[in-house]
């Protein structure tokens, strides 16, 4: 790509702190003291169900009385109706005068987290933020403690959630959706499994591949999507991807790569990868796994770097995951994919349509 774009980005806002540290999320009692001085002085953790069993000794010192804890489904990911019963639930105890929010989890959970904090300080629903710069008000002050690395969920400043009425999906992109305060700890890592571990680290690679392939280019999002490729690099070059030292790699690299996503746009796997997960229902990062393996024609170098990654890892990636779809499903295909204009141009120029007829969409769903 010869012509570089304007992101028509013109003021970015990352995280404000971050501690990062093995056994980090000790000092989450501390952390909390200074917000519990405004409001009603209670917290909300929202917690991935994943940690339900452990939650109470990982959390121990931080949760007080009064506090509301609850488990966050990551079976699917978020509605706009899911989150307006959660936060209405929420509000229900607390008002809308709690002093914190707490997210740990992964990318579901963070972006749930990111979410509720923004509606119980703005009135309306979940459905009325999606988009760019709707949000008016500070949301509650909110803390994110990933247990999954790869999303970037942490570092951005958006939540995606999908309106089941509209069949939009889209976040409330806004300022006050950025995390206040980080938790980074690599040990909460250690019980991941191993392809999940590598289906959303690939997440962070992917965006940092696409962004750096693209059109729409700006000097800082280049220098966190080179530092993020590189992280991944050593993690997934062959050796054990989940020792220690790899781990805090990893958890570099989604932070790294959540710190680019502000600055850039991804290129032409996630356009595909959106519509797997539209009328497939996959997971975002397995889609994009899954997508890869057909991305040969469009990013030849990643694509050998890919499968060499996969390889290296033993990683079964899902196959043939299109086979049998009628007409009225690829069509449904083809329109979740085109519809991401802005990626699109960014990958393949204004004329991107000409490049993916309906034709060669279907071709190169059929050959994942
Ligand atoms: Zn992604």
């Amino acid at each position: 790509m010869n012509q570089i774009l304007n992101t028509g980005i013109s003021n970015v806002k990352n995280i404000l702190r971050y501690v990062f540290a093995e056994g980090a999320i000790a000092r989450l009692p501390r952390l909390l003291e200074e917000p519990r001085r405004v409001g009603n002085g209670s917290a909300v953790f929202l917690i991935d169900e994943f940690f339900q069993e452990k939650a109470e000794s990982l959390l121990a010192g931080a949760i007080r009385d009064g506090d509301q804890v609850r488990f966050v489904s990551t079976h699917d990911e978020p509605t706009t109706d899911e989150i307006d019963h959660l936060t209405a639930v929420i509000r229900q105890k607390d008002g809308s005068n709690c002093s914190a929010i707490v997210g740990m989890g992964g990318g579901i959970t963070l972006d749930t987290a990111k979410a509720v904090s923004n509606l119980l300080t703005n009135a309306g629903g979940a459905a009325d933020y999606q988009g760019w710069d709707l949000v008016k008000n500070p949301g509650i002050f909110k803390i994110g403690i990933p247990t999954l690395s790869g999303t970037g969920a942490e570092a951005t400043r958006t939540c995606v959630m999908t309106n089941k009425k509209t069949g939009v999906k889209l976040g409330m992109n806004s300022d006050h959706t950025v995390y206040d305060q980080l938790i980074l700890d690599p040990n909460l890592t250690q019980t991941v499994p191993r392809k999940q571990y590598f289906f959303s680290g690939m997440d962070a690679w992917i965006h940092c591949m696409e962004a750096l392939n693209g059109a729409y280019r700006n000097p800082i999002g280049d220098a966190f999507s080179r530092q993020a490729m590189d992280l991944c690099d050593k993690v997934f070059s062959g050796g054990e991807m989940m020792s220690d030292v790899n781990r805090a790699n990893l958890m570099v690299a989604s932070y790294l790569g959540g710190c680019a996503i502000a600055t850039s746009y991804v290129g032409v796997v996630h356009p595909f990868s959106a519509g797997l997960s539209v009328v497939l229902g996959l997971h975002h990062c397995v889609a994009n796994c899954i997508v890869m393996t057909a991305m040969e024609s469009f990013y030849p170098k990643s694509f050998a770097r890919y499968t060499a990654f996969v390889k290296a890892n033993e990683i079964e990636i899902p196959r043939e995951v299109c086979a049998g779809l009628d007409a009225a499903g690829h069509d449904a295909l083809y329109e979740s994919t085109i519809v991401h204009e802005k990626p699109l141009t960014n990958a393949l120029g204004e004329d991107f349509r000409k490049v993916l007829t309906r034709d060669r969409v279907r071709e190169i769903f059929e050959a994942m």
